[in-house]
């Protein structure tokens, strides 16, 4: 398997707002995109994007999951950012419309179609560092993919605990932009480098965050327990359904704040689990984490069965093994 992202349907949807409305949308090859070098997001970052996924099912079917939150949050990132309005419905025809097009190059399941909306600002101006770019673009593009975290096997990831440094500015935590990765870069490569770990938790005064692409979720016995929402971290869907479906499950699912202290008490109960949560990862086990050049193995140090029920409930909708019960599916 190829690693995740680095293959592209040859084309793409494309839309460009001139300043006043938004062109028809066209379907053009994927590495026709022209942009003048001082495009404003190439200098200022106005940048967001969504990520989410397609399905194919049992019969033939291709299926995308919960793709209005995803255009909802597409719309909210852009607004956050000052980018020109996105109209929802206009960037779900888009999708529909590129997806069916590569439809029959969905992969079987456990694979899917990862669908990348983009946004970007494209005034060819660079005195606009404190000013809004008033053009712009969007596109769609297509990546067909297998699973995101290989070769972990079930020993779970490493994650540093990192109570010193934000993984962006407290205001931007729920936009999905690009600036924001790019925020969090060095201090992930370090901690790879000095602490062999695959990932930082994000704890800002000892505020249990999320990680650099992906929402952390506890799971201790029948108690699942996440930071309730706010501005400071993405507010993520695979996140949102899997507390839907630990409710559905009559677990007790708990949003509040909860501090390093707790987590590492938590942690050394045997039987504890922790997971990352996003439409990459789905759900991907935790099995240590580092703080203050010690390590915590969690619960037993490797994957455990509620985090690996709670995928699998999570799974089964999204590949029609199961009920759709909370109408997460479109469908082409
Ligand atoms: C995309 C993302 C997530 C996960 O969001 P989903 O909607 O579940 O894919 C979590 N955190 C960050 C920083 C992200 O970029």
């Amino acid at each position: 398997m190829t690693a995740f992202g680095t293959v592209f349907m040859p084309e793409m949807a494309i839309s460009w707002f001139d300043g006043s409305r938004w062109s028809e949308a066209e379907i053009v090859p994927s590495d026709s995109l022209r942009l003048h070098p001082g495009a404003h997001v190439l200098h200022y970052s106005s940048t967001c994007f969504e990520g989410l996924k397609a399905f194919r099912h049992g019969d033939g079917s291709i299926k995308i999951f919960r793709m209005d939150r995803n255009l909802a949050r597409f719309a909210q990132s852009s607004r956050l950012l000052s980018l020109p309005p996105i109209d929802e419905a206009t960037t779900g025809k888009m999708v529909i419309d590129i997806v069916s097009r590569f439809a029959d190059e969905v992969p079987e399941v456990p694979g899917s179609l990862y669908i990348r909306p983009t946004h970007i600002g494209t005034e060819p101006v660079i005195g606009k560092a404190a000013a809004p770019s008033v053009t712009s673009c969007q596109y769609v593009l297509l990546s067909p993919v297998g699973s995101y975290f290989s070769g972990n096997g079930d020993s779970g990831l490493r994650l540093l605990l990192e109570e010193d440094a934000m993984r962006c500015a407290a205001h931007m935590g729920m936009v999905k932009s690009g600036g924001n990765y790019a925020s969090a870069l060095g201090l992930i490569l370090k901690a790879k480098a000095e602490h062999q770990t695959d990932q930082i938790l994000f704890c800002p005064g000892g505020d249990v965050q999320e990680t650099g692409a992906a929402n952390f979720l506890l799971i201790d016995g029948n108690t699942i327990i996440t930071k309730a929402l706010d501005s400071s971290f993405l507010h993520g869907i695979t996140r949102d359904s899997l507390l839907t479906l630990a409710r559905d499950m009559g677990m007790d699912v708990q949003e509040r704040q909860l501090t390093v202290e707790e987590l590492l008490e938590r942690a050394a109960k045997p039987g504890c689990e922790a997971a990352l949560a996003g439409t990459a990862a789905v759900l991907t086990p935790v099995g240590t984490l580092l703080h203050k050049g010690r390590e915590y193995p969690v619960g037993s140090g490797k994957a455990g069965p509620t985090t690996a029920r709670l995928c699998k409930a999570l799974n089964d909708i999204q590949w029609g093994l199961a009920e759709d019960t909370h109408g997460w599916l479109t469908g082409l």
